[in-house]
């Protein structure tokens, strides 16, 4: 049996997610007749500037922010960099460090636009800590605490993980952030649109935030900026977004992405409880029905659409080939695959092997996932396991303690 549609299942909606209807169709006018540049003063202009004011709002809403606290950007790899490179090296220098370099404070399992970024800045002088998470993929708010130091500037904690979809306690440790006088940056990425954020129950002072994970298009986000928290600017010239980012602004992507966040405000709670049943129905019968299975991440406190699952003794990459043509799934990290060494997610995990991390699937479900798909993945999914498995005997249920 193969999908109805004839194409594979989609179940990668945390890698990314289609552009509802409704948000292509807020967008058409202004690729046509709505072309103009927000920051001309004549008509077209104002009408296209006052298309992103309204988007900005809508956006703003979905994290409880005010529109002016919201800027623009071309996706949350620039939002992560913009929060690092531009609101940490600013806090340095107002407390007095004249190079402008101190302390930040992240963890092992961040997306690597924060890594790779945190990694960039050690060259230059400042001191990274990149904390240990738990077996579920957690920080425990009492080491950022512990790593603080006279020098830290910021803490950038994701609110949710990518790959294995666990949820952070961002809360405490916007606490204690907040007693010492730490900024919180926050990579809110897949919790936007599927969960409930608002950035001062959270006590975060930066958020990154992307459309193309909550049905929004490729290519358009955001970061939040509390009030008063000063950033500067990674690109200089016509001084757009208050000269903190400067460019022409992306006029039909700010419209669909504020579509997306006003469809995502109405929708989040029964989406999220429909997607979060079928997800809990996928992992009952993954282990009815398939041997040796673990679950990757929180049990509980983790993203109503994820389910990551270690096979053992299967190759993920194997596993994944061998069901491409009935269901596009990843296996977490596509930077990863190739390395031979699996999700460094999953290898951060305490206490986890570098079997799991070879051997890991990550199931995205989305607002097209319905229960047949359930059905149909499942079918494959045995088959496919228990095939692999015949082929490498040995390595089941052995899996490699690192
Ligand atoms: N942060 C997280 C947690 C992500 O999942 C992604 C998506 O890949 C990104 C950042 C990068 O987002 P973008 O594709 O908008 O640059």
């Amino acid at each position: 049996m193969t999908h109805p549609s004839g194409r594979p299942i989609y179940m990668d909606h945390n890698a990314t997610t289609p552009a509802l209807a409704g948000v292509v169709e807020a967008m058409r006018p202004y690729f046509t007749e709505e072309y103009g540049n927000p920051s001309s003063s004549h008509a077209y202009g104002r009408r296209a500037a006052s298309a992103v004011e309204e988007a900005r709002a809508h956006v703003a809403a979905l994290i409880g922010a005010g529109p002016d606290e919201i800027l623009f950007t071309a996706g949350a790899t620039e939002s992560d960099n913009l929060a690092l490179r531009g609101a940490a090296p600013a806090a340095a220098r107002r407390l007095g460090m004249a190079t402008g370099a101190g302390h930040i404070i992240t963890c092992a399992i961040e997306h690597e636009a924060v890594l790779e970024t945190c990694e960039a800045m050690r060259e230059e002088g400042w001191e990274i800590s990149v904390l240990p998470v738990d077996g579920d993929g957690l920080v425990e708010p009492g080491d950022v605490a512990r790593a603080m130091t006279d020098w830290t500037v910021m803490v950038s904690l994701m609110m949710a993980n990518n790959e294995i979809g666990t949820v952070e306690p961002l809360e405490e440790v916007g606490r204690i952030c907040r007693r010492r006088g730490v900024l919180l940056h926050s990579d809110a990425v897949q919790g936007a649109g599927r969960v409930p954020l608002d950035v001062e129950t959270l006590g975060v002072d930066l958020m990154s935030l992307t459309a193309h994970k909550m049905y929004g298009p490729k290519g358009i986000g955001a970061l939040y900026v509390r009030r008063g928290v000063p950033v500067s600017p990674m690109m200089r010239g016509g001084g757009q977004e208050g000269r903190v980012r400067s460019g022409t602004l992306n006029v039909p992507g700010i419209v669909g992405f504020g579509k997306a966040a006003q469809i995502a405000m109405s929708d989040m709670a029964v989406e999220s409880a429909r997607e979060s049943s079928l997800r809990d129905l996928l992992w009952r019968r993954i282990r009815a029905r398939i041997e040796d299975v673990r679950l990757n991440g929180h049990p509980s406190h983790r993203l109503p659409n994820n389910l990551n699952v270690a096979f053992d003794g299967v190759e993920s990459e194997a596993l994944l080939t061998s069901l491409r043509d009935v269901v596009a799934l990843s296996s977490g990290s596509a930077c990863a695959s190739g390395s031979g060494k699996g999700s460094y997610v999953i290898r951060a995990l305490r206490g986890g092997d570098a079997g799991a991390a070879r051997s890991s699937i990550r199931f995205g479900l989305g607002r097209c996932t319905v229960e047949d798909d359930i059905d149909l993945v499942m079918e494959h999914l045995e088959r496919a396991v228990s095939r692999l498995r015949a082929m490498a005997p040995k390595a089941a249920g052995a899996a490699e303690r690192s």
